[in-house]
């Protein structure tokens, strides 16, 4: 009941009511609704997608009894079901896909209707709105235009927002940095390794023309790049997105100057942490509350973040999460420990003269561990910088450097020219080929840089 009456009021929102009613729903009832919603889906994919019925009835599931997520036991979904059986979570006629890069044929695929894509626009449009983008404003829109999705999705977020905007693509940094002026844009959108290089340019330049505002999705800018971005472009505001594919558009997004973090958007997802370790760090999952379509019930994300569960300065209720940690299977038990990413970012973070590009590399030289770290500098002093890496990997992780002086492994440090690294849109981190036996030489390593989105 309160799942259709609150459908029926979602449909006919503008962005700035449904902003409103995300800023102003005491926690009570959006968890209310949240949970009917999530009924109504847990219902809905039972009768009429082939996947969840066949799953529901393996398991024993009743969708009629479900009430709540933990009624659903063990059952999740996951990117591995999206390729194997994506077609078979349909539960009505879609008009529009969105798959994976990648050519191996194992391809992540989602479905969306016009409507569902209409009500996207809609709830992207409110998350800008609440980011500080007006229809005053003038948007180059970066995001890649390519089969997987997020350039058309912010485009329908921007038409809903009802500002000016250019749908660039994510084409030459370099082609959007020319035209800043002649379109007078006040908001750049774009991945952030993109933004980074956008930003250099008008470093170089001497930034002619300010900006009010960035926002970077599809990955984590490194921390590093805030304050830098927010001085080479005269005060602007550096925020981030956090959305996938798989939720069609962000779940995560910064309304506040608060940074370090995400209000999750708990009027389209049900999030839920999983795998939740003693410090509070897990697994993000969640169920979409909208999609007829296609819902995702219980996606495992792979993200790893935690819940920060103090109240937010801003006073928006809606609950946070902090900064991906890393993905769930870049996680590497090595070194004595468990090492994400976010690590070895905040060891090179402080050392100056690194571009933000680098890959860890765990491999086994016999059955010695050496734990690589890939950097890219125009610096000549290599040994300097070398002690820089170590210093701040003693000062910040102690455990780490105690079980490198009992050595349990060893760390070295790898140089490479800038822009030499990355060899795909994205950078995977973290590589591990300790137990990849024909993989022994550094570069082939490095070469597994390549990940399909
Ligand atoms: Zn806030």
């Amino acid at each position: 009941m309160l799942a259709s009456l609150s459908s029926l009021v979602t449909r006919r929102m503008t962005p700035a009511r449904l902003g409103a009613a995300y800023r102003t729903s005491p926690p009570w009832l959006a968890k209310r609704i949240a949970l009917s919603n999530f009924r109504r889906t847990v219902r809905w994919a039972g009768i009429h997608s082939k996947f969840y019925r066949e799953r529901f009835a393996e398991l024993g599931i009743n969708p009629s009894s479900v009430q709540k997520p933990s009624d659903l036991g063990d059952f999740f979904t996951t990117p591995q079901d999206l390729i194997e059986r994506g077609p078979d979570f349909l539960c009505r006629k879609p008009s529009i896909v969105f798959e994976s890069s990648g050519t191996s044929g194992k391809n992540k695929r989602i479905y969306f209707d016009q409507a569902e894509l209409k009500e996207i626009g809609v709830s992207t449009a409110a998350g800008f709105g609440m980011m500080g983008i007006g229809p005053e404003d003038r948007v180059a829109n970066a995001f890649d235009f390519s089969i997987w999705i997020p350039g058309l999705m912010t485009h329908y977020g921007l038409m809903a927002s009802n500002c000016f905007c250019l749908a660039f693509g994510k084409v030459d940094p370099l082609e959007v940095y020319r035209r800043l002026q002649l379109h007078q844009f006040t908001v750049v959108l774009g991945e952030p390794t993109w933004l980074i290089r956008l930003t250099e340019i008008a470093e170089k330049d001497g930034c002619k023309h300010p900006l009010k505002l960035l926002i970077g999705g599809a990955e984590e800018m490194p921390a590093g790049a805030f304050p830098w971005m927010n001085r080479v472009w005269h005060g602007a505001k550096v925020k981030m997105c956090y959305g996938s594919v798989e939720q069609g558009h962000a779940i995560g997004f910064q309304p506040c100057d608060e940074s370090g973090g995400y209000h999750l958007d708990t009027l389209d997802f049900l999030p839920e942490l999983v795998d939740v370790d003693p410090d509070g760090w897990g697994e993000l999952i969640f169920t979409t509350l909208r999609r007829n379509v296609m819902p995702l019930i219980r996606y495992r994300t792979r993200d790893v973040t935690r819940v920060m569960h103090e109240r937010c300065g801003c006073g928006i209720y809606a609950p946070r999460i902090a900064r991906i940690r890393g993905r769930r299977d870049e996680l590497v038990v090595a070194s004595g420990g468990n090492l994400y990413p976010m690590m070895f970012e905040n060891i090179l973070r402080p050392v100056p003269g690194l571009t933000h590009d680098w890959q860890v590399v765990f491999r086994l030289r016999e059955i010695r561990e050496i734990l690589e770290i890939h950097i890219e500098t125009v610096r000549p002093d290599h040994e300097q910088v070398r002690t820089e890496i170590f210093a701040q990997a003693t000062y910040q992780y102690p455990d780490l450097m105690k079980n490198l002086a009992l050595g349990i492994f060893e760390m070295a440090v790898v140089f490479h020219e800038p822009a030499t690294i990355r060899t795909a849109r994205k950078l995977k981190r973290m590589i591990d080929v300790r137990h990849h036996a024909a993989l022994t030489e550094p570069a082939a390593a490095v070469g597994l840089a390549m990940e399909n989105a």
